[in-house]
């Protein structure tokens, strides 16, 4: 195995597929996604052809099938441990538009043998005869898109649900036995205080979900948020309001059993994504799509055009629709240094200095010492057994605290 690992034609064991389509634009969205939803039935082809052309792409011999023909070559289908269906909005789908995705990756991978196939869904979107088709699809969590509860602030954000219609969501996935359920929650949203925050966080502990992501509000160029706070006609939010919301969030979450296992993503013991997890611990995925995003697992990540007219045409063409990059050895470093900051892991020496080399990490130990302490775990950079773990107030400048971490050529 060269430097880069194995070839990129090695099948992954986590599949994302983006569907493109939102009832509404969210103020502060700059996910790619287009409210018209006509065109739902070509994309949904492109996707699923978008799949067989990265299977035929594939170099049989790295697979370990030899030289057989390409019908017997797939007797026994490709294991797959996690599917995520994100967008846009995939809850907006037909069970049938959906069961014709499910069954065309189900012709190349094994189905049954899948741990986590999550759905992300709107509160609009539920009713008790979806919940069931999802269920039947082998849909086993399901990630809803709540952002508030609070009906001022969801008519803010142009959500397509109000408070009462998430509470219903919520109620009847419970009723229907999803043990595995997911909320996020928006915080630094203007012109709320802190006792707005508080009531959000408080209902959203009180439905005693499994696990629950919590974002703060970022003002993305091209979206409705970004222009209104440009013409001055709302304000961002105080930093030290968004601190204190934040803070706010580790410790009461943490109160109710929750462990911040990634600086965004709270889940109650034995509930992390394993999807997610397998993204933040590098392992390779697919992601089928447009703007989908896909990574060999060393160092090639590859993302699909953003673009739906052009992702159908280039997929009916024949050709996969991506752009590619291989990552250098320091922007390796940096993307590990970055990804185990946010996790309550924390950095690994061991792992590092493997991968990276011991002058990488007497490196950071250097600037780690010159930076405050309350940014830290209890340190002891003697012991290379004790991962680096940020302290809550060092997840607040997480980011800040990664970059001056990163190699010197960055
Ligand atoms: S529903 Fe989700 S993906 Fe669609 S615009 Fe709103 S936040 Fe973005």
């Amino acid at each position: 195995m060269g430097l880069l690992g194995p070839p990129v034609s090695v099948v992954p064991g986590s599949l994302y597929v983006h569907i493109p389509f939102c009832r509404k634009a969210c103020s502060y969205c700059n996910f790619h996604f287009t409210t018209s939803l006509r065109q739902r039935d070509v994309l949904l082809r492109a996707v699923v052809e978008e799949l067989n052309l990265r299977i035929l792409a594939l170099n049989w011999e790295d697979q370990g099938l030899g030289n057989i023909r390409i019908e017997s070559k797939y007797q026994g289908k490709f294991p797959l441990k996690t599917l995520y269906m994100g967008g846009g909005t995939p809850s907006l789908l037909t069970m049938d538009e959906l069961t014709y995705v499910v069954k065309g990756i189900g012709n190349w991978f094994d189905l049954y043998g899948v741990q986590e196939f999550t759905l992300e869904a709107n509160p609009e979107d539920v009713n008790s005869t979806m919940v069931k088709g999802w269920r039947s699809l082998g849909v086993n969590r399901i990630s809803l898109g709540i952002q508030s509860f609070d009906d001022r602030n969801l008519l803010r954000m142009n959500r397509a649900h109000d408070a009462g219609k998430a509470r219903e969501a919520l109620r009847l996935l419970q009723n229907e036995g999803f043990q595995s359920l997911s909320a996020d929650l928006i915080y630094g949203f203007p012109d709320r205080t802190m006792q707005d925050f508080e009531d959000d966080l408080h209902e959203m502990l009180s439905w005693g979900l499994s696990h629950f992501s919590s974002y703060q509000l970022t003002c993305e160029p091209k979206t409705a948020f970004y222009h209104q706070v440009n013409e001055n006609k709302v304000r961002m939010v105080s930093e030290d309001l968004v601190l204190e919301q934040m803070m706010h969030l580790y410790n009461v979450s943490a109160s109710h059993g929750y462990r911040a296992y990634e600086i965004s993503n709270f889940a109650l013991p034995g509930h992390e994504a394993v999807h997610n997890s397998c993204y933040w611990s590098g392992y390779a995925y697919w992601g089928l799509g447009p703007s989908a995003h896909s990574y060999d697992g060393f160092r090639r990540r590859s993302w699909n055009v953003a673009h739906n007219a052009r992702y159908q045409m280039e997929i009916q063409s024949g050709k996969l629709p991506k752009t590619e990059e291989v990552l250098s050895d320091d922007q390796k470093f940096n993307e590990d240094v970055l990804i185990a900051l946010r996790l309550m892991d924390g950095l690994n020496w061991v792992a590092l200095e493997e991968k990276h080399g011991s002058e990488r990490v007497q490196s950071i130990h250097h600037r780690i010492k010159a930076m405050p302490k309350e940014w830290f775990e209890p340190l002891n950079l003697a012991d290379r057994t004790v991962p680096l773990r940020l302290s809550f107030a060092g997840r607040a400048v997480a980011d800040f605290i990664a970059v001056e971490l990163f190699a010197d050529s960055s």
